[in-house]
């Protein structure tokens, strides 16, 4: 985005020039982030509302630089869709938490679904289906371990094609979710024909919700949809009991949240995992 001179050139104010500068940084320093170590895949727990019993985890990316520190997935993983990276960072992603399950599960921990984020580009690859089951095969995790989440609006910019890739996913065993469910625009129609097996309602309806009536209602609205449409709910952004009581009395399947853990790394995760076993 330029802004048009008076005498009609165009310039970049000196905060838009910054921040460009940063950006070109950050993709350069991106392109080696992975041989260089700097990549890690935290795991924050998705637990069911009935019983308190940990069903899963969400992967979540983190880049720890050297000089920059930690660079929030806000600011990075744009800057990978831009430069076409996410194709090879995203595979890393996926190749790191089924490796990471299959240690998992043969310490004996309770099997459980790794969910993982897929960007609107790796989700459109001709390939995906493919380099997944593939990927699955060779570490020996099988299909049903694996979520995928795709945000609703890369799933409703084109319905059909999306459609079709997800009845290609759903027909070799894998799962899928809508992320940040509510903040886009479904068309309901498709909703139903989408083979998805759960809706994760976005964390800024859940923020308020003891509070807010208005994001109470639109709470409860989804979670009838999902329920009549065979979905199942998982609230995002869960920090307080209040939200907790809220979404259970509401018939909401699962909590991901502060209240319960934040994104942790590996071991850590199984720390909390085999913690909670034993209460
Ligand atoms: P997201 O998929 O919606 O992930 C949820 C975000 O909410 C995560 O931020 C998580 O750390 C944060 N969160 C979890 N519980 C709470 C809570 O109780 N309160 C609050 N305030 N926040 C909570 P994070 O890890 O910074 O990731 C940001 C976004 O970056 C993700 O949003 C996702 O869109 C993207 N991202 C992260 N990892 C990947 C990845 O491996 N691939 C792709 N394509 N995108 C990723
Ligand atoms: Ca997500
Ligand atoms: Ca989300
Ligand atoms: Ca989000």
């Amino acid at each position: 985005a330029k802004q048009e001179g008076r005498n009609g050139y165009s310039f970049y104010t000196p905060e838009m020039q910054a921040r460009s500068v940063r950006n070109l940084q950050l993709e350069n320093e991106l392109r080696r982030a992975l041989e260089r170590k700097q990549l890690q895949v935290y795991y924050q727990p998705q637990v069911a509302l009935e019983d308190g019993r940990i069903l899963g985890a969400e992967a979540l990316l983190r880049w720890q630089h050297p000089e920059f520190g930690a660079v929030s997935p806000a600011e990075f993983i744009p800057i990978a869709e831009n430069s076409g990276l996410i194709l090879s960072i995203g595979e890393w992603v996926l190749r790191t938490a089924m490796s990471q399950l299959k240690i998992w599960m043969d310490a004996g921990l309770p099997p459980m679904v790794v969910a993982v984020n897929l960007s609107a580009i790796q989700f459109r690859h001709h390939n995906l289906p493919d380099l997944v089951t593939q990927m699955l095969d060779e570490i020996q995790v099988p299909a049903q371990y694996l979520e995928l989440e795709l945000t609703e609006g890369v799933a409703m910019d084109d319905p059909e094609g999306a459609m079709a890739i997800m009845n290609d996913l759903h027909g070799r065993g894998i799962r899928m979710s809508i992320d940040d469910f509510g903040t886009g625009y479904s068309s309901l129609s498709y909703l139903k024909r989408f083979k998805v097996y759960k809706l994760k309602i976005d964390q800024s309806f859940v923020r308020n919700i003891v509070e807010d009536s208005e994001d109470r209602a639109i709470v409860s609205a989804i979670i009838s949809l999902a329920s009549s449409l065979g979905m199942q709910t998982i609230a995002e952004g869960v920090e307080t009991g209040g939200q907790l009581a809220f979404l259970q009395e509401q018939g909401c399947d699962e909590i991901q949240g502060y209240y319960f853990s934040k994104p942790l790394p590996a071991e850590q995760f199984e720390s909390f995992v085999r913690e909670a076993q034993d209460n």
